[in-house]
């Protein structure tokens, strides 16, 4: 294991443009379900109806409704609920502390919980949005909220009139167009990715990869079991996402001044 870290921190340091993309594995360790494999909610309570933006779009009154009447799924009162009390984990600081020293340029997350903002990086992608925003679906406008979670629907956006409605991506909304561009352009530049706790499963985010992969950018998969991903991978860990970056970070800043 020391071996593999001390490559990837090579890799690291002859790389010039690394992103770390990190999934559900990464927020498992602060307490948050996944929703895929043995522990995932899903296979706790069923898989849910795949097409919630359509019924968003059909009566976002009755969404809301829906939501505050409790009759909304469990696997959804089980994730609120572990949302509610969640706090980065070390790793999150590690990575914190790999993006401050350069190391690494951007984070793209399909994780929705924030905790990367939390422990403080900055160049955070969230692909499928940010629990604590609303966000207008005409015009993208995000409205931080806070721990303030609305119950009832919103007013409509106060630049265009649009319909508002939480930031997370439902099942069945395309991603924010400005996301998607943004990430796009975080893989055109990049010539080293970092994949961490991500079986690559979730399209678009995953689509992502082959194109890096496409364009020539090396990737280093840190999962716990092999994926659909290490098809493409150019080096597996296999490590929790937590022990990684704190061994990494161990590892690049040893030995110096930081
Ligand atoms: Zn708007």
């Amino acid at each position: 294991m020391k071996k593999k870290i001390n490559q990837v921190a090579k890799l690291l340091f002859e790389s010039n443009y690394a992103v770390v993309m990190t999934g559900a594995g990464m927020s498992v360790e602060s307490g948050i379900p996944p929703f895929r494999g043995t522990t995932g909610i899903w296979t706790k309570y069923g898989q849910p109806k795949m097409d919630s933006f359509s019924d968003f779009k059909k009566n976002p009154t009755k969404w809301w409704d829906d939501r505050r009447n409790l009759t909304i799924d469990k696997h959804i009162m089980e994730l609120r609920e572990s949302l509610k009390n969640a706090k980065p984990h070390l790793g999150h600081y590690s990575l914190c502390k790999l993006e401050k020293n350069k190391y690494i340029k951007s984070i793209i997350t399909q994780n929705i919980d924030g905790l990367d903002l939390m422990a403080g990086s900055k160049n955070v992608i969230e692909i499928h949005g940010n629990r604590k925003r609303l966000r207008c679906l005409s015009c993208n406008k995000r409205i931080n909220l806070g721990e303030y979670l609305p119950v009832y629907a919103p007013e409509p956006c106060e630049i265009c009139g649009g319909t508002v409605k939480f930031d997370t991506v439902l099942f069945g909304e395309p991603i924010p167009k400005d996301i998607m561009e943004k990430s796009r352009q975080e893989i055109d530049k990049s010539d080293l990715i970092i994949a961490v706790g991500t079986s690559a499963t979730v399209r678009p985010a995953s689509g992502l990869f082959w194109i890096a992969k496409s364009q020539g950018t090396q990737i280093i998969e840190v999962n716990i079991e092999k994926t659909k991903l290490t098809t493409i991978s150019d080096f597996f860990i296999s490590s929790k996402a937590k022990s990684f970056f704190v061994d990494l970070e161990n590892e690049l800043f040893a030995n110096s001044n930081h």
